[in-house]
Formats: structure tokens, C-alpha cells, sequence
């Protein structure tokens, strides 16, 4: 069998360059459509079992994240259900930033990403598994430009409204594990938390915001090159139907919280970005944000409070982000949830890496802190 990489699948994202033989595969990986983002990839690599193959993808000093390199190791499966770290190196000075990933495929074909996939065939499985258990409602909010359905899960009969979206940066594929993990156990009818917050609370997820970039591979933008996260302030039909329908629906039923799920190229650590710079910031909102953050690290050590993004200065908001535009126009507790591409560097995994099996631990775990602080959050 001849040495093959594809890239022509749902999320797949890779040009090849070069394939010399299994120690000369040269890659690149494409931009988002209609925009200079680039860093997600996926793709398989085939007719090499048994054999030391040494890929390189180059190019990527211009790539959305540089500094998501150093340190970084590919996710690697030979299956698509077990994915492990493939040894990785970065040389930011060979020919614009060169990814070494050597591996020796066990099978006929290996499928290598920048993070474990999460396909929309599997996002339509958790809709329809989800949707199916007792008193889950599935709701279309409206479509992407491409037509795919937004969807939202609703489920619990109290008067707070709690919201949770994930994926408006289609790469971040850790934030629908982390929908899953969560969705799992607020379906559990024998979990103490999830009834505590199902007798509060009305839940509404939204597992992927952007399903357009999902199918296509891209990192950051849909597929009009739009990043979905700086839409909140004027979204449009045009641009960003999909933050303009959940957006919508959310000034239906009003928000008690929101909890923006994310991941971060660069930094080894799971953290939370809030809203200090928002110009109606109130000290009720500071406080529930200090609690929550504080209350979750003592809940899980996956999570900190020592490493994260700067927070913006009194009226410096962007409100075009989901966080901020929330948070302002809302009066609530509002969050952006980063979990690492790379490890996590507290508590490493030599095998795995930051995980899906992690980021669903951490959904279920983000429960927790959330039914012990639902009281105040009316
Ligand atoms: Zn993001």
C-alpha cells in the first residue's frame, strides 16, 4: 500500500507539500476561509504500518498562536475513540517555524490533530442521546450560513437561567468534551447535583456554537471568516447568525450565568477569564466571580487561579465578547472557561496530555461549584 495523507473528512485540515517517503512528509495546514487564522489540523496518514515516519509541518511562526508550539504535542489515535501524545518537537527558525511529529503507525492508517476531534457526527449522537433522556428539551435557535442547526438543550423547572456555550472557536474541540461531561451528569437522575440544579434552575447548553467551522476545520472563525467571539456587541444575519439566534434567545429568557467554554493554544493551565473591565461592573458580580473561581479550585487541583489571562481596566471591556457582553447587559455572573491544547502543566499526563476524558471530568466538576453557589446568583 502506498503512503497517502488525507485531510477529506469532517474537520479535516491539512496540504500536503511533500511526501518524499515515510522520513520526508512535508505539511502545512490552511487557513480558516476568508481569514488569516490557522493552527488547528487533522488528517490521516496512511500506508506506513510499522514504519518511523517523521512529518513536518512548516510555516507556522504565521500561524494565530506561535507561542502554542513550544511544548506542545500532537494527539495521535489509531482508532479515533483512544487518543494519545506523539513525540513533537518546534524549531521556530527552521523553514518559518517547523512541527516535527515522528511516529510509527502500528496499523495501516494513524489519524494525527491538534487536539482529539469532535466530529458533528458525534455532536448530532450527543443531541439525539441527551435530547432522549426525561424532561431534556432540543431546540433549534437557528441556523449557521451554511444551514447547520444551532442547537440547545434545556432541561430543570427553577426560575434562575443558567446558560452554557462551547465551540464559538470551532478548533477548541475540548470544549464540547466538556459539554459532554457536563450534559452526562446533569441527565443523571441518582446525581444530588444535578437535581439541586435542575429544582433551582432552567439549563440551557449550547454544545457548538459554530458548526460551520467545525465541519471545515477551522480554528477560529465560521464560514464567512467571522470570529463568533467579538460578534456580542452587533451581530448579523449576514455575519453571525449564530451568536445573532443565541444571542436572541437569550434575551428571552434572560441570563443568571453564563459559562463560555474555551481552550487556549499557549498557556499549560485551566483558567477563567471574567468581565472587571465591563462599565456597569458591580461589586455583587466581582464577589460571585472571586467565589466561583476560588470555590472551583478547591473543588478540582485541574483548576487555578495563579495563571491566566491579564484582566481588563475599569471600563476597558471589549464588549464584543461573549463574557463581557453578557455580563453588561445581563448584570450576572458571566465566564470564559480555558482548558490547554498542551498538558496541563500541574499535573501532567505523559500519555495523554490534557484530555477529552479531563475536560469532561472538569464539566462535570464546574457543576459542582455551580450548585453550591446557586442560591446567590438570583
Ligand atoms: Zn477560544
Amino acid at each position: 500500500m502506498s503512503l497517502s495523507v488525507s485531510a477529506a473528512f469532517d474537520s479535516g485540515n491539512i496540504v500536503v507539500e511533500r511526501l518524499g517517503g515515510p522520513d520526508d512528509i512535508e505539511l502545512r495546514i490552511r487557513k480558516d476561509r476568508d481569514s488569516e487564522f490557522f493552527q488547528w489540523f487533522h488528517f490521516r496518514l496512511s500506508g506506513a504500518r510499522g514504519q518511523r515516519c517523521t512529518l513536518r509541518i512548516t510555516g507556522l511562526e504565521a500561524s494565530a498562536y506561535p507561542g502554542g508550539w513550544p511544548g506542545y504535542r500532537a494527539a495521535a489515535s489509531n482508532d479515533r475513540h483512544h487518543w494519545w501524545r506523539a513525540e513533537t518537537r518546534y524549531d521556530r527558525d527552521e523553514a518559518g517555524g517547523t512541527l516535527t511529529i515522528t511516529v510509527t503507525p502500528q496499523g495501516d492508517t494513524l489519524w494525527l490533530a491538534y487536539f482529539a476531534p469532535y466530529s458533528m457526527e458525534r455532536h448530532h449522537d450527543l443531541v439525539a442521546r441527551i435530547g432522549a433522556a426525561p424532561g431534556v428539551s432540543v431546540r433549534t435557535l437557528g441556523t449557521s450560513l451554511e444551514g447547520q442547526p444551532i442547537d440547545c438543550l434545556s432541561l430543570g423547572e427553577g426560575p434562575l437561567q443558567l446558560w452554557f456555550i462551547a465551540r464559538q472557536h470551532p478548533g477548541e474541540s475540548m470544549a464540547e468534551w466538556w459539554m459532554e461531561g457536563a450534559l452526562e451528569r446533569l441527565v443523571d437522575g441518582d446525581d444530588a447535583v444535578a437535581r439541586r440544579l435542575r429544582e433551582k434552575a432552567t439549563l440551557h447548553l449550547v454544545p457548538n456554537m459554530n458548526p460551520d467551522g467545525s465541519r471545515s476545520g477551522h480554528l477560529r472563525t465560521n464560514a464567512a471568516g467571522v470570529n463568533l467571539n467579538r460578534e456580542w456587541a452587533s451581530p448579523s444575519i449576514e455575519r453571525s447568525p449564530e451568536v445573532l439566534h443565541v444571542r436572541a434567545a437569550m434575551i428571552d429568557t434572560g441570563v443568571n450565568f453564563m459559562l463560555d467554554v474555551h481552550g487556549d493554544e499557549a498557556i499549560p493551565q485551566v483558567f477563567v477569564a471574567g468581565f472587571e473591565g465591563i462599565p456597569s461592573i458591580t461589586d455583587r458580580q466581582l464577589a460571585l466571580l472571586h467565589d466561583y473561581k476560588a470555590q472551583l479550585a478547591a473543588q478540582t487541583p485541574d483548576f487555578q487561579t495563579r495563571i491566566g489571562y491579564p484582566p481588563s481596566s475599569p471600563g476597558k471591556a471589549n464588549l464584543t465578547m461573549s463574557t463581557n457582553a453578557v455580563a453588561e447587559r445581563f448584570g450576572c455572573l458571566a465566564m470564559t472557561l480555558e482548558m490547554p491544547f498542551k498538558d496541563h502543566d500541574d499535573r501532567p499526563d505523559a500519555v495523554a496530555g490534557w484530555s477529552p476524558e479531563r475536560s469532561k471530568q472538569l464539566g462535570r466538576d464546574c457543576l459542582v461549584t455551580l450548585a453550591e453557589m446557586v442560591e446567590r446568583l438570583r
